[in-house]
C-alpha cells in the first residue's frame, strides 16, 4: 500500500476513499484551481496535541494549512495546564521527597531540606513556556499559518475568528479539523473558584501548600496531583464514588497500587459521594454520604481539587447550526476517517470518543490528515498505552485480566516483582511488578501491566510487541541489557510461557 500510494503521488494521481460520502470533501480538496488564493487545504481549530500535530503533518504532506488557537499559546491542555506542568511538579516534588526520605540511606546527608514553592513553580512555568514556544517554531519551520483567536464556523468551509488582538478575520479551508479538546467536568453543587475549590489547572498553581487537600475523583489526574501536594506535606484524602481507584486498571495491579499510595499516606474514601460543600468559613467543609445512601459525615479541607473527569469542549463553535452530530456525552461522532456528519469537517482528539490522552490525540491528528491527503491513516485504539505518573508509575497496554476473562479466551499470566530485579535493588527502588497476559493456545500477548518507577518508559517494549503480534516467548528470547529494569519485562515473559530465572 505504501509503495502504491507513493507511486500514485509521483504521477499526480491521488487515492480516493471509495465511500460516496467523501466525494464532496474530495472535490473540495482537489479542485484547487477554482479555489480562492487565500483558501487553505486544511484549517485546524485548536492548537493542542491533536491540532498542532495535525497541522504540522498536513503541512509536511504539502497541504496549505492554518491553525487557529484561542489560548494565545500552542500546545493545548497538555502543554499549558496538563501533561507537562503536572509532570514538572511530579518530578520536583519527587526530588524533594527523595531528598527528605531516601537520600540518607544512600549516604547523602543534608542538614536541612526546604521547599521553595515559587522556585518550583518557576521551573514548571519555564518548561511550559519553552515547549509552547517550541511549537510556534515548528509552525514556522513547516510553514503552518498560526491565527490566535476564537474560531466559530460560518459554513463547512469558513471559520470566523475573533482574534486575541480584538479584530475579526475569516479563515477559509477545503477541509476543517475540529481539535478543540476538553475541559474540566464540573460537579453539581460544587463551584470551582480556583482558590479554595480548584480544578487541575488551579492545583498546578497553588501559592501555598494546603495543610489538608481533598481530591474528589480517584482517576489518574487526581492521584497525580494528590501525590504532588502529598509529597510537599499536604494531608491528602481522595473521595471516590466508585468502589475502586482508576477503574480502567487491571484489578490486581490496582490493589497493589492503592496499597502503595496508602503507604505514602494518601487516604481513600471509596464508594462515597460529596453531597454538600460549605465555603463560608476559612476552609471548605464537605458533606459526604455513602454512594448507596446512608449516614452523612463531614470532611474539612483547606483546598478541594475537583477531578471527576473531563468533558469535550465545543462551546461557541456553532456546531448545531452546521449540523455536526454529537453523542449523548457531547463528543463529536466521526467515521473511521475522522469525518463528522458534515462532509469536509473532521474531528480529532479529546473532542471525539476514545481515551482522553495526548498521544491518542496526536495519533488521531496524523491519521486524519493522511486520509485528507489521500493516504492511508491508522490508529489502533486497543493499543493506546496508559500511564499514571505517580511513584511508582503504573503503565499498561492491551487487555486487563478482567477483560481477557470476559473475552472467554484461555490465557496464561506471567509476573515478575521488581524486588527480584537487580537494578531496582541496586537503586533501592524495588516496589512493583510486571504482569503479562498471553493467550494459552498461541502465546500471543494480550496485555501488559507494569508498576515501577519508570513504568511509563518500560511499557513501550510491550506496546511494540503487541503491535507486532508478539508472543511472550518472543520477548523472553530477546536479549535485555543487564542490569536494567527492562529485565523484569523479560523475566515476566519467561514466567508467562515457561519459568523465570531470578525468582
Ligand atoms: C492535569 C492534566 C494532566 C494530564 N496529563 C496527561 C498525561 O500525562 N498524558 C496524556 O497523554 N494526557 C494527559 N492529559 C490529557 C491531555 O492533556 C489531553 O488528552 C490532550 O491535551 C488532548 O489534546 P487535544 O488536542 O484533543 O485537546 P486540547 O489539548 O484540550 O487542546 C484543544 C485546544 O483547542 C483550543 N480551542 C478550543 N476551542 C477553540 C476555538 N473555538 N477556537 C480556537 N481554539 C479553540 C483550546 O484553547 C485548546 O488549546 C492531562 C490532562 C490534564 C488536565
Amino acid at each position: 500500500m505504501a509503495m502504491a500510494s507513493l507511486a500514485r503521488r509521483r504521477t499526480g494521481e491521488l487515492l480516493r476513499p471509495d465511500a460516496a460520502r467523501y466525494t464532496a470533501a474530495w472535490s473540495k480538496l482537489y479542485t484547487s484551481s477554482a479555489a480562492a488564493a487565500d483558501e487553505n487545504d486544511v484549517v485546524v481549530v485548536g492548537g493542542g496535541p491533536g491540532g498542532y500535530v495535525a497541522a504540522i503533518k498536513a503541512a509536511q504532506l504539502g497541504l496549505k494549512t492554518t491553525c487557529i488557537e484561542k489560548r494565545g499559546t500552542l500546545g493545548g491542555t497538555c502543554l499549558n495546564v496538563g501533561c507537562i506542568p503536572s509532570k514538572a511538579l511530579l518530578h520536583s516534588s519527587h526530588m524533594f521527597h527523595e531528598a527528605k526520605h531516601a537520600f540518607a540511606s544512600h549516604g547523602v546527608k543534608f542538614s536541612q531540606v526546604e521547599i521553595d514553592l515559587p522556585a518550583m513553580m518557576a521551573q514548571k512555568n519555564k518548561a511550559v513556556s519553552g515547549l509552547t514556544k517550541g511549537i510556534e517554531g515548528l509552525f514556522k519551520k513547516n510553514k503552518v499559518t498560526y491565527v490566535k483567536g476564537y474560531g466559530k464556523f460560518l459554513s463547512p468551509s469558513e471559520v470566523s475568528v475573533d482574534t486575541i488582538e480584538g479584530g475579526n478575520t475569516v479563515v477559509r479551508g477545503k477541509n476543517i479539523i475540529i481539535a478543540t479538546g476538553s475541559d474540566v467536568k464540573s460537579l453539581p453543587g460544587v463551584t470551582i473558584d480556583e482558590k479554595k475549590i480548584v480544578s487541575s489547572t488551579g492545583a498546578l498553581s497553588l501559592t501555598e501548600i494546603p495543610k489538608k487537600l481533598v481530591v474528589i475523583g480517584a482517576g489518574y489526574i487526581g492521584l497525580e496531583m494528590g501525590s504532588v501536594w502529598g509529597r510537599l506535606g499536604s494531608e491528602v484524602t481522595v473521595v471516590e464514588f466508585a468502589p475502586e481507584i482508576v477503574p480502567t486498571m487491571d484489578s490486581e495491579v490496582r490493589k497493589q497500587f492503592q496499597r502503595m499510595l496508602e503507604k505514602q499516606k494518601m487516604k481513600f474514601k471509596l464508594r462515597t459521594k460529596v453531597v454538600g460543600v460549605d465555603t463560608s468559613g476559612e476552609g471548605v467543609k464537605l458533606t459526604l454520604e455513602p454512594a448507596a445512601g446512608g449516614e452523612q459525615s463531614t470532611l474539612e479541607a483547606d483546598v478541594v481539587l475537583v477531578s471527576a473527569g473531563r468533558v469535550p469542549f465545543t462551546s461557541g463553535l456553532g456546531l448545531e447550526k452546521l449540523g455536526v452530530e454529537t453523542d449523548k456525552a457531547g463528543r463529536i461522532t466521526v467515521d473511521k476517517k475522522f469525518m463528522t456528519s458534515v462532509p469536509g469537517v473532521f474531528a480529532i482528539g479529546d473532542v471525539i470518543p476514545g481515551p482522553m490522552l495526548a498521544h491518542k490525540a496526536e495519533e488521531d491528528g496524523v491519521a486524519c490528515v493522511e486520509f485528507i491527503a489521500g493516504k492511508e491513516g491508522h490508529v489502533d485504539y486497543d493499543l493506546v498505552p496508559g500511564v499514571v505518573y505517580t511513584h511508582p508509575e503504573v503503565a499498561s497496554v492491551g487487555k486487563t485480566e478482567e477483560q481477557v476473562k470476559t473475552m472467554g479466551v484461555e490465557y496464561r499470566v506471567g509476573k515478575f516483582p521488581f524486588m527480584a530485579n537487580s537494578r531496582a535493588k541496586a537503586i533501592d527502588d524495588a516496589e512493583g511488578l510486571v504482569k503479562i497476559l498471553a493467550e494459552k493456545a498461541t502465546d500471543k500477548i494480550l496485555g501488559v501491566h507494569i508498576m515501577a518507577p519508570n513504568a511509563g518508559e518500560l511499557i513501550h517494549e510491550a506496546v511494540l510487541a503487541l503491535h507486532y503480534g508478539a508472543s511472550s516467548e518472543d520477548i523472553a528470547r530477546t536479549c535485555h541489557a543487564h542490569p536494567t529494569m527492562s529485565e523484569a519485562v523479560k523475566e515476566a515473559a519467561m514466567a508467562t510461557y515457561d519459568k523465570p530465572i531470578h525468582i
